[in-house]
């Protein structure tokens, strides 16, 4: 970084644990509803309510700490983080803070070395310390309605007080913006992965805060840092760390100095502005939460949710590159999510042929899926129809070419690969009798062309080729047509 300058940042990424059920009470986690539909005492904060277990949080929560590498304790505590907004009726929030369900986590990261213009140059691994994964409830959310001068009002919507968060915290271990991006995709399809949370940081059941100081290259003591927030994408994420690391260097350079702060990202601005600063910060007077016993996890429960647990995107990625011969980058996107592994291993399979059905689901099939907003589970073609369609041209009896066409029809229609071929009259004529007909036909109805070939016109060859086709309604196997046209044109 210029002058000596080093980027130090730390990520706290909050991830919804995707349950049907709140974490203490048993209102739905949906969306979308009637502002407080899904709510109840024990959400509302009543007096008096008592807030129980959700077991599936603790199911998904592990799924998450083991795919992450963190250490579960075996007995975690809730506490009670206080304080006030009016999005949280019960002036606190059930959260963890000395004792937090995981710990210790050391993740192998792929980062990519990248050029000023942000394109990938080459990958390489990093490590990423996870300091601590907890769980804990998430609070309501105010909205603010109606125009200036009408009826204006705002209220609190409760719908998503009560639901399940994880919160994973990292040591300040990233030296650059796109470290930190790298990290957050890879958790994000980690958890995913392995069903713990959906993870979409547009429908905000992902969201994330960096932290983010600078330094002398050298220096052993970290500078102060500033807390970034209202990242509303990773690459958002992305640009503001940029944006910050640049804001930091320049105020030290000019001989200010840095506030420990929270700030906030500006998209349409390009800017990162104060929102509080640290004498503001609250004093959240944690104690152990009366209402809850601790959080007892046994080896026996530990030991089922890893039985359960799906062979991990990197693991995959691995298996592809040896399994099926493919590059890194073929093989990394194909394992982009366990649905798309899952389709590309029974398409390989279907076709008998993995290099190929790279191919076409990188190329083809995702181009279809990203041109109709469909996801793979959505696809209108199977594997098995798109292994039938490879095996197709495989054995010869259509091009590459007609595949191509055969196969936005197959997605258009939903129709079979065999279906489609044979409704559109295209499968191929390699009857070596039916093509040495064809060309006879069309040498003795071209005695002028056959001459002046004959003559040492050679460029005329294509002319040839040109009709059979044409005859043939471009179902003949165009090697074999080039082979007896040559055959025949250079008999004397
Ligand atoms: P706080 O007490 O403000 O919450 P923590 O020590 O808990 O601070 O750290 C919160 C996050 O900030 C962690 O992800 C951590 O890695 C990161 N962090 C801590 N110190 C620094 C620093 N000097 N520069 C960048 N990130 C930091
Ligand atoms: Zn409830
Ligand atoms: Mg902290």
């Amino acid at each position: 970084m210029k002058n000596g300058w080093e980027a130090v940042i730390g990520l706290e990424i909050h991830a919804q644990l995707s349950t049907e059920t709140k974490i203490f009470c048993s209102c739905a986690t949906r969306f979308g509803d009637e502002p407080n539909a899904n709510t109840c005492p024990v959400c509302l904060g009543l007096p008096g309510a008592l807030p129980v277990l959700n077991r599936r949080v603790v199911e998904l929560a592990a799924r998450a700490a083991l795919a992450l590498t963190l250490q579960i304790n075996e007995r975690s505590i809730f506490a009670r983080k206080n304080y006030f907004y009016p999005d949280l009726p019960k002036g606190y929030q059930i959260s963890q803070f000395d004792r937090p369900f995981s710990e210790h986590g050391q993740l192998d990261v792929i980062t990519a070395v990248r050029d000023e213009a942000g394109r990938v140059r080459e990958w390489r691994p990093m490590q990423v310390r996870i300091t601590r994964m907890h769980v804990e409830e998430d609070a309501g959310k105010n909205l603010h309605e109606g125009l200036p001068d009408t009826d204006k009002y705002s209220y609190v919507d409760l719908n998503r007080a009560g639901t399940p968060l994880a919160e994973i915290v990292t040591e300040p271990d990233f030296r650059s913006s796109w470290e930190a991006y790298d990290y957050v995709n890879h958790v994000r399809q980690v958890l995913r992965w392995v069903g713990a949370s959906d993870a979409d940081m547009e429908k905000g059941n992902l969201r994330c805060e960096a932290n983010v100081s600078v330094r002398k290259v050298g220096d052993e003591n970290f500078g102060t840092k500033v807390e970034l927030k209202n990242l509303n994408s990773v690459r958002f994420m992305q640009r503001a760390i940029e944006y910050e690391i640049e804001r930091q260097i320049e105020t030290l350079e000019a001989g200010g100095r840095i506030t420990q702060e929270t700030r906030l990202w500006n998209e349409r601005e390009g800017k990162t502005r104060v929102m509080r600063s640290k004498e503001e910060a609250h004093d959240y007077r944690y104690f152990p939460e009366p209402d809850l016993p601790p959080l007892v996890v046994s080896d026996e429960f530990i030991d089922g949710v890893r039985r359960e647990m799906p062979e991990l995107p990197a693991a995959r990625r691995e298996r592809f590159m040896q399994a099926y011969d493919l590059s890194f980058n073929d093989a990394a996107q194909l394992t982009s999510e366990r649905e798309l592994a899952d389709y590309y291993e029974q398409a390989a399979e279907a076709a008998g042929n993995p290099r190929a059905a790279s191919n076409w689901i990188r190329s083809e099939l995702l181009r279809e899926l990203e041109a109709t907003k469909l996801n793979i589970n959505e696809s209108p073609v199977s594997a098995q129809e798109l292994g039938r369609l490879i095996h197709l041209i495989d054995e010869e009896k259509i091009s590459g070419k007609q595949g191509k066409e055969v196969l936005v029809e197959m997605f258009a229609t939903g129709k079979g690969a065999e279906e489609v071929v044979r409704e559109r009259g295209l499968e191929q004529v390699s009857d070596a009798g039916e093509i040495e007909g064809l060309v006879a036909d069309v040498i003795a109805s071209n005695p002028q062309q056959l001459a002046q070939y004959r003559a040492g016109k050679e460029t005329l060859f294509g002319f040839f080729v040109g009709q059979v086709m044409k005859r043939s309604k471009g179902t003949a196997n165009p090697q074999l047509v080039n082979e007896v046209l040559r055959k025949r044109l250079d008999e004397k």
